[in-house]
């Protein structure tokens, strides 16, 4: 196919850049430059033997999300729906329970009356302030945080009713790996004679209308028409690229967004000892220093897969891979009642994923604020018809800091360029 002279760059070769680049490369030269030593970004599944072993980010399809399992389909991968009982250990006590936070709807419809957007903690002390809601507010931080990797004192209500009110039950896994999917993106890009390259950290972009001229550390250049900028919400506040003319409207925006991050503790043992607690577990959570904890039911995987996410992440974020992983047995012993010796004993395996301590990555992914809708708004428009942006953090519907929200802004990038070119 005879391209038009028109070129592209993109930073970042997660899902989003890659979903972008396959749309693009049909019809432009497009150069993708990423950081890291393989495409996938915060998409990364560990192999072992060539199957499946962990996933040390994305994990779950959350609800019948149609670009994820669109793409699934068209690569001919396999998913399953994740089933199982959450249970609620307190004090040694387990409890199955059914909803996340008690009295779920009734709390959904007070966030629905609320007039203006205001961040949960004022919405906490305006109405439940009292003692006798001590355990719902305790319940409602530990989800924010746990779910959204948010701080109260930061996250909007707009945000968390907009996500909340259309989680689905349903969550899937991918048989052969979230990886398998990014990895058949890169394929076809490849095919496309898009040219990806690795190991390529970007460091510094001069830009005027219509050219950019974009800079790695190794010091190589590559020039462009256009440039779609995916890096995540948090390279982008720390201003890791110099852009030049400087683009402070945008990089206030992305400040006004919340970013989270998670430590995530994957533990293979021996035997499924967790069985001896209760059948077909599929999440735990809990009051241990690594609070919640899932299996791979149905999948017949011995591992428990521990989450600290949010600020109570934030004082670990320094600690090594055999202190997290002690971490991660304090908080298995706890919860079912074992000594961390015998949990030793068990372990086979133990995968740390922190990644706020990866340079190209800093953290998980991004949560909404009261100011997040107008820095959207900023961050939606390019500049100059030259520079664009996509990732995880500029998805607003409803399925915030997920793998379909970065797919969804990959895809929405490429068809504003592809609309300004017809
Ligand atoms: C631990 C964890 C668990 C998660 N669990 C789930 C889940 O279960 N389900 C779900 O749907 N989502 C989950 N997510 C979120 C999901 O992984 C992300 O929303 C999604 O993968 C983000 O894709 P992206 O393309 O926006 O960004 P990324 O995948 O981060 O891609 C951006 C790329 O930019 C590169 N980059 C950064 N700086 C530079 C630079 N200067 N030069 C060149 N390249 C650069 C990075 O290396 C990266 O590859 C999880 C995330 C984490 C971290």
């Amino acid at each position: 196919m005879i391209k038009p002279t028109e070129e592209i760059i993109i930073i970042g070769a997660g899902a989003a850049g890659l979903i972008a680049a396959r749309e693009l490369s049909k019809q432009y030269k497009v150069t993708v430059l990423e950081a890291a030593a393989t495409t996938g970004g915060r998409i990364k599944t560990i192999y072992h033997n060539g199957a499946k072993a962990a996933e040390k980010g994305a994990e779950f399809v959350h609800g019948e999300l149609p670009i994820t399992l669109g793409l699934l389909n068209e690569a001919g991968l396999k998913y399953h729906l994740v089933n199982g009982q959450m249970f609620r250990v307190s004090n040694g006590k387990w409890t199955a329970e059914y909803e996340m936070i008690t009295n779920w709807d009734q709390l959904l419809e007070q966030m629905e009356n609320v007039p203006e957007d205001m961040t949960m903690q004022q919405f906490l002390d305006q109405h439940y302030p009292q003692e006798q809601y001590a355990q719902l507010r305790k319940n409602i931080q530990g989800f924010v945080q746990g779910f959204d990797l948010a701080d109260i004192t930061k996250v909007g209500i707009k945000y968390l009713l907009n996500e909340w009110a259309n989680e689905s039950e349903k969550n899937f896994r991918i048989e052969e790996g979230y990886t398998a999917m990014t990895d058949f993106l890169t394929t076809i890009c490849r095919k496309q004679q898009c040219e990806i390259i690795t190991n390529t950290t970007v460091t510094a972009v001069e830009w005027s209308a219509g050219k950019v001229n974009v800079r790695a550390a190794n010091g190589q250049s590559w020039s462009a028409n256009k440039l779609v900028v995916t890096i995540p919400l948090g390279v982008l506040q720390k201003k890791t690229i110099a852009f030049t003319p400087a683009i402070p409207a945008y990089i206030s925006a992305a400040n006004d967004i919340g970013w989270g991050t998670v430590i995530k503790t994957i533990l293979q043992f021996k035997t499924p000892f967790w069985e001896k607690h209760a059948q077909q577990i599929a999440f735990i959570l809990s009051d241990a220093p690594i609070p919640t904890w899932w299996t791979q039911v149905p999948e017949k995987a011995y591992i428990l897969t521990g989450w600290l996410g949010g600020p109570p992440a934030v004082p670990y974020i320094g600690q090594t891979d055999e202190q997290l992983q002690e971490l991660a047995l304090i908080s298995l012993a706890n919860i079912f009642n074992e000594t961390v010796d015998t949990l030793k004993d068990l372990l086979v395996d133990c995968h740390i994923s922190n990644w706020a301590t990866l340079p190209h990555v800093t953290g998980a992914y991004s949560y909404g604020t009261p100011a997040s809708v107008n820095a959207l708004t900023v961050l939606h428009t390019p500049i100059e018809n030259t520079i664009y942006f996509a990732g995880e953090a500029l998805y607003n519907g409803t399925s915030p800091g997920t793998v379909e929200a970065a797919l969804s802004t990959g895809e929405a990038v490429a068809a504003k360029i592809k609309e300004t070119l017809s």
